[in-house]
């Protein structure tokens, strides 16, 4: 790279998320410049897909105006102010009673953060709180699952059921416990029907609790589809399995919605694509589009009560950050909700996640591929290391960057390539799109000889 270039600079002074820093010394980054629709533009001029809408976010795309016109109007009348201290502003106000009233099932208070890792370990704290207020001070553990996604704060990380997260950060904490990962392919025994699969993951389940004891246990977390565990969508009759047995011991649900939450199931929510009934949700990302960091904590009443009620009352809830519900951030996302109602975004996922899974799954038919996974604007493509007895993640990674020198922003999750695009891709884009993944598929296994 140039002296001065933004990727010398980049490499000199920036730290990056996910990134393997030595390789990204030698690499560079890709600095993207501009966005518009479901495209972005490098330094170069080069055009990109972005396929993973960002990181799972960017539904309404890069280059939506009216949210940009929404944040300059709200900086200039109320830059910023608290909600700490019984203050509030009408931003706050009107986007706690939007997601109340969207909400699909019952809900009493919304409660903003900033990131979804802050929603969730914010859930933990009010969930611990609150078993403190309910004179249950042993009620305390929380149970999510292998490969699920929750973030990366020490609590939210520890929901987090990967590797990745664990290792090197001795996590996770000692109060947080895994259950099985629903994916029917790798975890089912030889033979197993994916009802059965489904149930045993539910029985499972029970086993933990029970070995745990059930007064111990205060909360199941967990994402209506995992997305950064390898997008796996839940075998038939897993939730149907699943919550009776949190019902039975009055476990508490929080549904992490951050990634499904807002059309990318092809419902509001991936809690009304699975009859869920959470006692929590919580959301982030298409919440605001990612224009500006938001996130939201929704619980209903059986959470609220105690909390609030006085003759639990265990002092002041003592939480609380210097941005939630930022006024700009919750102007953004009030938009941004408002424009996919005018637009019919939920109609326009509907109308095309059909073609767009029809080409997900005709991409899995190479020979390279072992499975399609998906719902709605959400799938991926495992791959598998195997044909090429490459170690894990390498065929991923050679196949993702073949399609980025193709002009397609895809993930890989070692050896799943995750697809994710915003959701007001056409069909002709999602044409694009695959034919870009295909090609790039095809030259690498036309390289390994496949
Ligand atoms: N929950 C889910 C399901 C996610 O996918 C993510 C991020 O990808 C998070 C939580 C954490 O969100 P954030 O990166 O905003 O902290």
């Amino acid at each position: 790279h140039l002296p001065n270039s933004l990727e010398a600079r980049d490499v000199a002074y920036q730290l990056h998320s996910y990134t393997d820093a030595r390789r990204h010394e030698e690499a560079g980054p890709l600095v993207i410049e501009r966005g518009e629709g479901v495209y972005v533009y490098d330094t170069s001029g080069k055009r990109y897909i972005e396929g993973m809408a960002g990181l799972w976010s960017v539904a309404l795309g890069f280059g939506e105006k009216r949210l940009a016109a929404a944040a300059a109007r709200q900086m200039e009348k109320l830059p910023y102010y608290h909600t700490f201290a019984h203050k509030s502003h009408a931003p706050s106000v009107e986007l706690a009673e939007k997601l109340v009233a969207m909400a699909p099932v019952p809900m009493s208070k919304a409660y903003f953060t900033n990131s979804g890792s802050e929603a969730n370990d914010t859930a933990i704290k009010m969930i611990w709180y609150r078993s403190n207020a309910l004179g249950q001070p042993e009620r305390k553990k929380i149970i999510s699952r292998v490969k699920g996604y929750h973030g990366v704060t020490i609590a939210s990380a520890s929901l987090t059921g990967l590797p990745n997260n664990h290792r090197s950060f001795d996590l996770p904490i000692d109060k947080v416990l895994h259950t099985t990962c629903p994916h029917y392919r790798t975890m089912a025994r030889p033979g197993e029907s994916e009802a059965d699969f489904a149930r045993r993951c539910a029985q499972d389940l029970e086993e933990l609790i029970l070995k745990e004891g059930p007064e111990t246990v205060a909360a199941f977390f967990a994402e209506p589809v995992m997305g950064a565990g390898g997008v796996i969508v839940p075998p038939q009759g897993y939730w149907e399995a699943i919550q009776p047995v949190l019902k039975k011991y009055d476990i508490l649900f929080v549904a992490d919605e951050v990634i499904c939450g807002f059309g990318r199931t092809g419902d509001a929510f991936g809690s009304t694509t699975y009859g869920l009934e959470p006692d929590m949700m919580t959301l982030s990302k298409q919440l605001s589009s990612s224009y500006l960091p938001i996130s939201a904590l929704l619980v209903n009443e059986k959470v609220y009560a105690p909390i609030a009620d006085e003759s639990h009352a265990i002092g002041t809830w003592g939480h609380g950050f210097t941005g939630s519900g930022h006024p700009v951030a919750a102007a953004v996302a009030l938009e941004n909700l408002k424009i996919m109602e005018e637009r019919d975004v939920l109609g326009h996922v509907r109308q095309v996640a059909p073609h767009f899974q029809a080409r997900l799954r005709a991409l899995a038919r190479h020979p390279l591929a072992v499975e399609a996974r998906g719902i709605g604007m959400l799938g991926a493509v495992e791959f598998s290391h195997e044909m090429l007895r490459d170690k894990p993640g390498a065929l991923g990674g050679r196949i993702f960057a073949a399609m980025q020198e193709k002009g397609l922003i895809a993930r890989n999750l070692y050896d799943t390539v995750a697809f994710c695009p915003p959701l007001i891709i056409s069909e002709d884009e999602i044409d694009a799109m695959f034919d870009m993944a295909e090609a790039a598929v095809a030259e690498v296994a036309k390289e390994t000889g496949v």
